[in-house]
């Protein structure tokens, strides 16, 4: 499925809750726009990703909110692994449960995982996300036993709060084969007044000259990807603002209301409710439509579009 621009549109983010169990400063998840109640239940979640995998989506990445908080997750993770033309099934989570689930999510078919860690030094985590440090390492144990392969690591850097750990993140890629992604504060949510607080990745990549470039795992894929040679790990710069990656933008996201975005940093939304309820030919239908409308590019710059926070449309 190509969009207005050409562009080939095979990865969905999928939003499963708006809620969550942290509250990072530059997030700030409340109770959600969508109430547990209003969430599209498994069924009509598998419903949606398999519409999208017949229109071409052979990617799909469940995420919030906290993914962990659905008690019916495993089966949603299920009922995609399912669908012919799936490929690749990842989560995003921020580890404060993972470790009793990390197997269960394997068997279930998840491929891979993302862990939200922003600092290695436990009161300075607890600051910034109101969460434990040693649950999230638990569960990255949890996810290397549980055979989830690559765990991507995933570090917000917050002027004055943890910008000086870069090197301790890079040294942790020295004897784990994790790869460390640092993503640049994006103007969203919390976060909309961040520009002081935002460490500048491009600039972060010339201090750091011992990072040699390595080829990305997946084309199109928004990080730049280093390695310090002799070291198990990676380390990658996802840099929507200091390097916009737009026009290798190759995802589409809905929202655990049943709403499509086709970019996080515009507020266009397609409501998917009418369509899931007449059938999965209008479903198939209206996605096509919202694809082709996807614009060019995020406007990250103009700060009052982008009210609703990461964790309400799914980071
Ligand atoms: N609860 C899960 C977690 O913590 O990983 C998944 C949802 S969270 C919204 C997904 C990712 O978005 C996290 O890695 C988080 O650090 C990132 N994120 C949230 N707000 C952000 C912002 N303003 N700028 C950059 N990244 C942000």
């Amino acid at each position: 499925m190509r969009d207005g621009f050409g562009r080939e549109i095979t990865y969905l983010r999928l939003s499963v809750t708006e809620r969550c169990t942290l509250r990072c400063t530059y997030c700030r998840a409340d109770e959600g726009c969508c109430p547990k109640e209003a969430e599209l239940s498994a069924r009509d979640l598998v419903r949606v990703a398999n519409a999208c995998a017949d229109l071409g989506i052979t990617r799909i990445r469940l995420t919030g909110g906290e993914p962990l908080l659905r008690r019916d997750i495993l089966q949603i993770v299920a009922g995609i692994r399912e669908i012919p033309g799936i490929r690749d099934i990842s989560l995003t989570t921020n580890a404060q449960m993972l470790t009793e689930v990390a197997s269960g999510l394997k068997q279930a078919g998840l491929d891979r995982i993302n862990i939200s860690l922003d600092s290695l030094k436990p009161e300075v985590f607890y600051q910034m996300t109101g969460g434990s440090l040693e649950k999230v390492l638990q569960g990255i144990e949890a996810s290397i036993k549980a055979g989830l392969n690559p765990i991507k690591i995933n570090v917000v850097l917050v002027r004055g709060l943890n910008d000086l750990e870069v090197d301790d993140f890079i040294q942790l890629t020295r004897d784990n084969a994790l790869d460390v992604r640092f993503i640049e504060y994006m103007p969203i949510g919390a976060g909309t007044r961040s520009d002081h607080l935002r460490v500048d990745n491009t600039e972060l990549i010339k201090q750091h000259s011992g990072l040699q470039p390595i080829p990305p795992r997946n084309p199109g894929q928004p990080s730049r990807d280093f390695q310090i040679p002799g070291y198990k790990g990676r380390v990658g710069f996802i840099s929507p603002i200091s390097h916009q990656f737009c026009a290798d933008c190759n995802r589409i996201r809905v929202i655990s209301d049943g709403s499509l975005r086709t970019c996080l940093g515009q507020e266009m939304e397609i409501p998917l409710l009418p369509a899931l309820a007449e059938g999965d030919e209008a479903l198939r239908e209206v996605i096509k439509q919202a694809v082709m409308s996807k614009p060019a590019g995020h406007h990250f710059r103009l700060e009052h579009l982008n009210a609703r926070g990461m964790s309400n449309i799914g980071g």
